[in-house]
C-alpha cells in the first residue's frame, strides 16, 4: 500500500481495461478502480443551530475551544463535527475529555502524539514521525515490515492460501 500525502487529483479517466488517476505531480496511477473521498461533512442542517447560538462553517463544523466547548459555553462538540483528526480512537477520547470538562472533574489531555489507526483488511496503523521526515531531520532508524500474506497464514492455518 502506498500513501501519497499532498498530492491532488486532476483527473481519472476510465477504460475498458481499467482506470487511470493523474495526479497534479504528474503521476498516473493505472488502476482496476478507483474510490475518491473529499472529506467530512458535519451533519449540522438540520439541527437548528442558530436557535442555539452556534454557527457552522461551510463544512458544516462546529468551533471549539481547547475543552471542546462551542461558543456557547455550555455545549460541547466533539469527533467529526469538530473537524481534524476525525478519527475514531480520537474522536471517542474527545467525547471523555468533555464529558469530564462539563462535571468538572479533572482529566489528562490528548497526547500530541495519535496513533492513526486505519480498519482495513489487514489493518494499518502508524504513529509518530514518516520515514520522509526522519530523513530530512537526519534521525536513524530501523523498519520492521509483517507480511500480509504471513499475517493470513496465522489467522487461518487451515486455508493459509485463502483470501
Ligand atoms: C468510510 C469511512 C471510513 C473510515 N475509516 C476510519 C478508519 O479506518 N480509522 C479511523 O480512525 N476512523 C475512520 N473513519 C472516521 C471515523 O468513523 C469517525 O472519525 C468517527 O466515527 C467519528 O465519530 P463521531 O462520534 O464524531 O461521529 P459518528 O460516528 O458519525 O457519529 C455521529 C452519530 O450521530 C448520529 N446523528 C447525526 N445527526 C443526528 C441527529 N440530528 N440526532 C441524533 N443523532 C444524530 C449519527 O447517526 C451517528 O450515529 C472513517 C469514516 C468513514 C466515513
Amino acid at each position: 500500500m502506498t500513501f501519497r500525502f499532498g498530492e491532488k487529483v486532476v483527473d481519472v479517466a476510465v477504460n475498458a481495461q481499467g482506470t487511470v488517476t493523474t495526479l497534479a505531480s504528474g503521476k498516473r496511477i493505472p488502476a482496476e478502480s478507483v474510490m475518491y473521498s473529499a472529506g467530512r461533512q458535519g451533519t449540522t442542517a438540520a439541527l437548528d443551530l442558530e436557535k442555539a447560538g452556534l454557527e457552522a462553517d461551510h463544512r458544516g463544523r462546529l468551533a471549539v475551544d481547547p475543552h471542546y466547548r462551542t461558543p456557547v459555553e455550555h455545549i460541547y462538540a466533539v469527533g467529526d463535527v469538530i473537524g481534524f483528526p476525525a478519527l475514531a480512537a480520537t474522536s471517542m477520547d474527545q467525547g471523555r475529555l468533555a464529558a469530564y470538562h462539563a462535571f468538572d472533574e479533572p482529566a489528562h489531555e490528548l497526547s500530541a502524539l495519535q496513533p492513526i489507526g486505519i480498519y482495513t483488511i489487514p489493518e494499518i496503523s502508524y504513529c509518530g514521525a514518516t520515514e520522509a521526515e526522519l530523513t530530512t531531520s537526519a534521525v536513524p532508524y530501523e523498519i520492521g515490515t509483517a507480511r500480509t500474506a504471513s499475517s493470513r497464514a496465522a489467522r487461518s492455518p487451515v486455508t493459509p492460501t485463502g483470501c
